[in-house]
């Protein structure tokens, strides 16, 4: 029944049924589910009194004015009243006759939407046509739909085809079978389907229309609930298949980890216990772990991901660690080392950069097993890496990588028919909303302290012609042995100029603070001199640091306290939140100078304001939820993949607890239907989170 094609509706041939096919519509079902992205009313005149900038309405009046006007574009304004208020209409193209017959007395029924012109409210080329006052209103029984279309699709081609298609579900309510079952369609008060399409394709004339155009519409409720579930769903089965591949056990005698730990200058905090606990649970199991360990920057996520490591090399098994830059990956070989070597546990290296004959010998001491802890980055799964036995892979800020990077390191540990454990870390913490949602197949673990002794950050923003008064805050700070940042920040895909700009910056610096040691790093500096520039900064060689966004990212420097960024209006809030976790990680009172270029738009300066006034990562990642969307806080690709058509995480959030309380029910009871809404919402795309 479902897939009734389009083309047997009355005029839809081949080459219809083509252009529909590029609105993926394909089948009647489609055809009902394709849904009015808004609305207009038709359905009363309205007084002109009554109207407001952005209505779209029917008004009557008579003309009062009709006049040409010659300023910078010649156009005939008429001006009509109902006795409630007047209105201008507004005409940039135009005939004279059409001129003449709006003489002075003519009455019009004009349909369009009312804006705010320079004198009064104002229609801009409205629909209109003569009526005498008892003309009755042809009126439209229901508010009008406006479809998405592509080009060649006319409004009314759709609004025809579906009333055709609601009038084939009247006949065969089968063509739009209802998959949820009564009990849950009372437990959620939910609408059923066909009530809810029949409703939001022809909504009668009292409508809520704010409810309508904001999505919020208990018909469009029941759709996106629909929808929200078909993908929990879907994770939920992709993640029951994850239970069913095996994976080695690795459950460790605890030997390694004890002695890293007796070394360790700190204790773990609580948060950092019990998310290795949680982890180590999952390895002692026979299935491939996919845990996803978040935490706020400098929650210290390092030491867990070596104490999971540790427990897979007291298994006998080989561990990766992959880093999304270069500078990172050292950062993290340099701890490994200083952790792992007392406790005589190998580590290797292996990066682009890494050639000929070291990497040789890189290569063949992972292959041959002898190096058990492997750190790297994207070099490490070309072609010609192999690993002699992989037990865990371990994936560092994700959300750089794409989600094929992270399936392609997995692969390369199967073994057997035995899959890997996957550990991935994130400091952008992931709203609930999206973790729920984009990384359901995925559990999470949350590290929610920072350790001890961290004094939250101050953040002060400025504009940047007071420059000066910066630089002397950067002279003073470093006078009394302290260490700062200076960051520039370019638009990403301008990486050259980001380069120049920190070059510039730095030779300014250098100039106006002879006394300090300044060093610079970006994109463009050669790898050793990066690293060597960033030691001397670690072993506080250098003061200064001036650096573009790669520093962005888990670099560790605890007694930096001072951080610069310059124009910071063109990032994002979770970035510049992840710049400043480079501060605040000693002991000291840490200041962040947002050292803007005025002026700022409105959004800007609410990011800015949202950046000062918190410090705790997870209020700022839902802010930037709420402002720029799960696809800038996710990386696009996920949610690229994500595609919802009628859902918005943000809008939306509330009904995921509903959510994911439906799919337990239908998969516990129905699982017939749920694998049916998962080919209703998702199609060839269900396996999309095949990772
Ligand atoms: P992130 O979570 O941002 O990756 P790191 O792992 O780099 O954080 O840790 C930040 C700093 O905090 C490091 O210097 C680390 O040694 C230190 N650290 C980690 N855990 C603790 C703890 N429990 N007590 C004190 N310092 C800690
Ligand atoms: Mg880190």
């Amino acid at each position: 029944m479902e897939s009734c094609p389009i083309t047997s509706l009355k005029r839809v041939g081949p080459k219809v049924a083509e252009k529909l096919a590029r609105l993926r519509i394909h089948t009647i079902q489609d055809q009902l589910f394709h849904l009015p992205m808004r609305y207009q009313d038709r359905t009363r005149v309205q007084s002109i009194g009554s109207l407001r900038h952005g209505d779209q309405a029917v008004i009557e009046g008579e003309v009062e004015l009709a006049d040409i006007k010659f300023g910078r574009r010649r156009s005939l304004l008429v001006q009509i009243s109902d006795g409630t208020g007047s209105l201008l209409l507004r005409f940039f193209y135009f005939s004279n006759a059409q001129k003449s017959n709006l003489s002075r007395g003519v009455r019009l029924r004009c349909f369009g939407e009312v804006r705010n012109g320079p004198n009064s409210l104002e229609m801009v080329h409205p629909e209109y046509q003569q009526v005498n006052a008892e003309t009755p209103l042809a009126v439209d029984e229901f508010l009008t739909p406006i479809y998405p279309t592509t080009e060649g699709v006319h409004q009314r081609t759709l609004r025809n085809l579906s009333d055709q298609a609601l009038a084939w579900l009247e006949e065969a309510p089968s063509t739009l079978q209802e998959l949820l079952p009564e009990q849950l369609l009372q437990r959620f008060r939910l609408p059923d389907l066909a009530a809810a399409v029949r409703y939001l394709h022809r909504p009668p004339p009292d409508a809520p229309q704010h409810q309508l155009a904001e999505g919020i519409h208990p018909a469009q409720q029941r759709l996106t609930f629909e929808e929200l579930l078909a993908h929990q769903i879907s994770l939920r089965e992709l993640r029951q298949r994850h239970q069913q591949t095996l994976a080695p056990t690795l459950p460790g005698d605890g030997h390694l980890r004890d002695s890293l730990l007796d070394r360790l200058p700190f204790q773990l905090t609580s948060a950092q216990q019990r998310v290795v606990a949680e982890i180590a649970s999952d390895l002692a199991r026979p299935h491939p772990m996919q845990r996803l360990v978040q935490g706020d920057v400098g929650s210290g996520k390092t030491i867990v991901s070596a104490l999971a490591a540790l427990q897979a090399v007291e298994s006998g098994y080989q561990v990766v660690l992959m880093a999304p830059t270069e500078l990172l990956a050292e950062q993290h070989l340099r701890n490994f080392a200083d952790w792992l070597t007392p406790l005589g546990v190998e580590t290797a290296w292996l990066t682009g950069r890494l050639k000929g004959k070291q990497r040789e010998q890189a290569l063949a001491r992972v292959a041959d097993g002898s190096a058990k802890v492997v750190v790297g980055t994207h070099a490490l799964f070309q072609g010609d890496v192999s690993f002699f036995d992989l037990g865990l892979v371990i994936i560092d800020e994700q959300h750089r990588f794409g989600v094929h990077q992270r399936l392609a390191l997995r692969e390369k540990g199967i073994k057997q028919g035995r899959w890997p454990h996957q550990l991935i870390m994130t400091a952008t913490p992931i709203p609930r909303t999206l973790a729920m949602t984009a990384y359901a197949d995925l559990d999470i673990s949350i590290i929610d302290e920072l350790p001890p002794g961290r004094k939250p950050v101050t953040t002060v923003a400025i504009p940047d012609n007071r420059r000066d008064e910066v630089v002397a805050r950067v002279r003073a700070a470093c006078a009394e042995g302290r260490q700062a940042y200076w960051v520039c920040t370019l638009i990403e895909e301008s990486d050259v100029l980001q380069c120049q700009a920190a070059e510039d910056t730095e030779r300014l610096l250098v100039e106006v603070l002879p006394e300090l040691q300044v060093g610079l790093v970006h994109g463009r500096v050669k790898q050793e001199g990066k690293e060597a520039v960033m030691a001397r900064f670690k072993t506080g060689e250098l003061d200064l640091l001036v650096a573009t966004t790669v520093i962005e990212v888990g670099v560790d420097v605890p007694n930096a306290s001072l951080m610069i960024v310059e124009n910071p209006e063109r990032l994002g809030l979770a970035q510049l939140h992840q710049l400043r976790g480079r501060i605040g990680r000693g002991s000291t009172e840490s200041h962040c100078v947002l050292m803007y270029h005025a002026p700022l738009s409105q959004n800007a300066r609410q990011r800015l304001a949202i950046l000062r006034d918190s410090n705790d990562g997870f209020v700022i990642a839902n802010k930037d939820l709420e402002m720029r969307g799960p696809g800038e806080v996710l990386g696009t690709r996920q949610t690229g993949e994500m595609q919802l058509r009628i859902a918005d995480l943000v809008r939306d959030q509330d009904l995921l607890d509903d959510v994911r309380e439906a799919a337990d029910l239908m998969l516990a009871y129905h699982p017939e239907n749920a694998a049916a809404l998962v080919r209703r919402w998702l199609g060839e795309r269900a396996e999309y989170g095949k990772v």
